[in-house]
């Protein structure tokens, strides 16, 4: 053993950095079972509420007979499964792209897509609050790494105009997932048009959520849906969808550019098929149930209604994600806690993932949280700023 290992435990430990798992009994939803206690949870991606929905488990039933449980090969050996094969016919339609490629997670299908693309001759130009998995993906790739301060596109621009790289790649969360805020896509488009760079757009935190029938953030209305060209869309299949799993949608150059050469899509054994099947209900529901969308725009106007007149305030979000802003680390953690002795989670988030000074609660909504659980968190939240 490395004798550094319990030497690095105890310094985390002191610094009140140590992560620890809790333990989680029941299926996922609104209200979870954690070492026989029930808890209102405010920390899950399961927007819509679809993670425990009947129809799923269902799906999965009948696809586990139809399917089998493992694919037993890579995608490229014997794994690719016609229920794969279904659901990304049918995930290119729902994202109005040309073809799309599922990927074993979101953080594989960053990894490969990134890697894929771009090398030693080009340049990643990258928001410096983007999901690390986009940042791995960037170091791992060799190109020029590139970063610029959040949502700036003047900077961007500089930077995109000053580069003679071979390739250049823009990547951005669409929606930033310790921020809730979003995107400029149009401009990010029309950026990656006129300097010729292709725009990697992540849409773990909007897929399923936003836009027209939760088909993702290039279908908000503001973002002004221009088919173009230059977009590699990514999205997650394990937040709103409530599976497991991710997508690649882009131009059939790319799909198939991405079939030759990304490694995190060849070097690994294919998803259960059976998930697959089940992902094929999950958008159909997705796309169906108007009703849900409806009742997290609900449920986010009633937490802001609920915490106006406290003193830490609600970064502006529009989103599910909404972080309430404390300050210090060790007065978030302190809420946090407290919150957990009433039955409520809600996660604080420190340093480093935030800037210093910037600890906040991150606050996760969903479809299924009734207004009552809306409530009992903006009063517990109310009467703990009271007391501090
Ligand atoms: C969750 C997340 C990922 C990773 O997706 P997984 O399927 O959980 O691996 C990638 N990007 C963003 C922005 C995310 O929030």
């Amino acid at each position: 053993m490395f004798p550094d290992l319990a030497e690095q435990l105890r310094a985390r430990e002191q610094q009140g950095l140590r992560r620890f798992r809790q333990v989680v009994e029941s299926p996922q939803a609104s209200h979870i079972t954690i070492d026989g206690r029930d808890y209102l949870a405010f920390s899950s991606n399961d927007y819509l509420g679809l993670a425990n929905h009947p129809d799923l488990i269902q799906s999965a039933c009948v696809g586990a007979k139809q399917y089998g449980v493992g694919a037993g090969a890579s995608h490229l050996i014997n794994g690719h499964s016609a229920a794969h094969h279904i659901l990304e016919d049918v995930l290119a339609q729902f994202t109005g792209f040309p073809k799309a490629l599922l990927f074993s997670t979101g953080y594989m299908a960053n990894i490969g897509v990134v890697t894929a693309l771009v090398g030693r001759e080009d340049a990643i130009f990258a928001d410096k609050l983007n999901h690390v998995s986009l940042n791995d993906a960037a170091l791992l790739s060799r190109a020029k790494f590139i970063r610029f301060p959040h949502l700036d596109l003047t900077t961007l621009e500089q930077r995109l105009a000053a580069s003679n790289a071979r390739r250049k790649l823009v990547i951005s969360d669409a929606v930033f997932s310790m921020e809730g805020d979003i995107a400029p896509i149009k401009q990010l488009i029309a950026l990656c048009e006129k300097y010729h760079a292709l725009l990697v757009l992540d849409d773990a935190h909007g897929f399923g959520v936003l836009g027209e029938k939760g088909r993702g953030s290039l279908f908000l209305p503001d973002s002004d849906y221009v088919h173009s060209p230059n977009i590699v869309y990514m999205a997650t299949l394990g937040k709103a969808a409530g599976v497991f799993g991710a997508f690649v949608a882009a131009q059939v150059d790319v799909i198939e550019t991405l079939i030759q050469s990304a490694r995190s899509y060849i070097y690994t054994t294919a998803t259960p098929p059976l998930l697959s099947h089940v992902l094929l209900t999950s958008l159909k529901l997705i796309e169906q149930d108007e009703w849900r969308r409806d009742a997290l725009l609900r449920n986010i106007a009633q937490l802001k209604n609920g915490l106006q007149s406290l003193s830490w305030k609600l970064l502006p979000s529009t989103t599910p994600i909404q972080p309430l802003l404390v300050g210090e680390s060790t007065e978030a953690v302190r809420i946090s806690e407290r919150l957990r002795e009433q039955g409520i989670l809600v996660p604080a988030i420190r340093p480093p993932t935030v800037p210093q000074g910037m600890a906040r609660l991150r606050i996760s909504l969903s479809a299924a949280h009734q207004l009552r659980d809306i409530r009992r968190l903006t009063q517990a939240l109310n009467e703990l700023a009271l007391d501090s």
